[in-house]
């Protein structure tokens, strides 16, 4: 068998069977991360963390919301699905095997999806992770265990990657090359390790906040989605489409989600379908020979699926993973400078050095509930439907950070 780290622990390298080949890649690439500090605990707790507001050295998403980053060499995040009125739909936080009543209904309509896995729940429901794969949704890596990415160190955050990929490789037969931060949190330092590791990372134009219904009411997550579809019909995503924030964490969403997709179908005469299928990107996976989705017109055409090898969990286990990019680590230098990345970058310093006020005056009690709320949202990953589930209230709580900070006026 392959070795893992424990399952919902930080990733780490420091256990007993490492792989080999792990160790190896990060000790490969490690002299190049960015010298940017982590922030914050893996909970979310930001007590105490400055980071300049106005700079944002880090492109520091859950600060500034920032997606195209501030080091040349690393690719934009994903937030929209090119075609006009389209829906990107992606369900964060799987797999589990008890939401295969929503996926028969998904069979139902012909309905595909991104799934953004979480690397422990695939271990702890293989089956239920293979199923997204023959269903024709696509795969994405959503982490090892769902912690607030830009608190973990360079290892760890290598770990929470690689082994999250591994995952998937091992039970699915796929080398994923796209994943989501959770809570949206992730800086440069983050994305140049992800990009190390061949994965893009996809953000969102929109968020139900679906994952707060127990404590908001259904009623307002119904809102939440009207509001998107309000702003559909004003003719906000006339030139591009949206990638809208859901999940199959618990059965809260998944019947939110079944409750809205006639009228997301309806209204989004673009098309709702997976974000590769907008972006026509047919061939997500590293295996592409066994693995073809449909291209845009494809998809408006009627056609759900184009070749789908059956997951193959069996002589894989264990293997090697295989990088498109090689172990090319990203080169990278701050923009609009030829420093390069080095520990002494600009970038890296200004980072460090952060002129920005501090946002511990103004965070600690958002940051104590965050904490707490991060904690369910973790049980809630683990054991799906068990009705509290949270990535969203943290989410929520951060905003309001932000906002008390930088005077945003609202989240996405
Ligand atoms: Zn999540």
């Amino acid at each position: 068998m392959p070795s893992y780290p424990p399952i919902w622990a930080t990733g780490t390298m420091q256990y007993a069977g490492v792989p080999q080949d792990a160790t190896d890649m990060f000790n490969s690439i490690k002299a190049g991360i960015p010298n940017i500090a982590p922030r914050g605990t893996r909970a979310g707790d930001m007590t105490g963390v400055v980071y300049d507001d106005n700079a944002d050295p880090a492109c520091w998403w859950t600060d500034t919301r920032c997606t195209s980053p501030k080091l040349k060499g690393l690719q934009p995040d994903v937030t929209s699905c090119p075609e006009p009125n389209s829906w990107g739909f992606t369900l964060d936080d799987g797999p589990n095997c008890s939401h295969n009543a929503y996926f028969d209904y998904l069979e139902s309509i012909k309905m595909k999806a991104t799934l953004f896995y979480i690397g422990s729940n695939v271990l702890d429901w293989p089956l239920e992770a293979q199923r997204g794969l023959a269903d024709g949704h696509e795969i994405c890596s959503h982490t090892w265990s769902h912690p607030y990415m830009t608190s973990m160190t360079d290892e760890q955050a290598f770990a929470e990657l690689y082994f999250s990929k591994k995952a998937i490789k091992d039970i699915l037969g796929i080398t994923v090359r796209c994943w989501r931060p959770p809570y949206g949190d992730v800086d440069d330092r983050i994305r140049w390790i992800a990009q190390a590791l061949d994965m893009q990372t996809v953000i969102w134009t929109d968020d139900t906040f679906d994952y707060d219904w127990v404590t908001l009411g259904k009623d307002a997550i119904r809102k939440n989605y009207q509001a998107i579809f309000d702003k559909q019909t004003a003719g906000k995503y006339d030139s591009a489409g949206a990638i809208v924030l859901t999940h199959e964490i618990d059965g809260g969403t998944m019947e939110l989600s079944q409750e809205m997709l006639p009228q997301m179908m309806k209204q989004f005469t673009g098309g709702v379908m997976p974000v590769g299928v907008c972006m026509n990107n047919t061939q997500p996976y590293v295996e592409t020979s066994a693995y073809t989705y449909p291209n845009y017109d494809q998809w408006m055409a009627g056609t759900r699926s184009i070749s789908v090898a059956s997951p193959t969990a069996t002589g894989k286990v264990g293997e090697t993973l295989v990088f498109l990019t090689g172990s090319a680590a990203p080169t990278t230098s701050a923009a609009g400078s030829s420093v390069s990345t080095s520990p002494s970058s600009s970038a890296a310093q200004a980072t460090s050095m952060s002129s920005g006020m501090s946002r511990s005056a103004t965070s600690s009690a958002s940051a104590n509930a965050s904490a707490s709320s991060a904690a369910a949202a973790q049980a809630a990953a683990q054991k799906s439907h068990s009705g509290v589930s949270s990535d969203r209230a943290v989410l929520s709580v951060a905003a309001v950070l932000v906002g008390a900070l930088a005077g945003a006026a609202a989240l996405l």
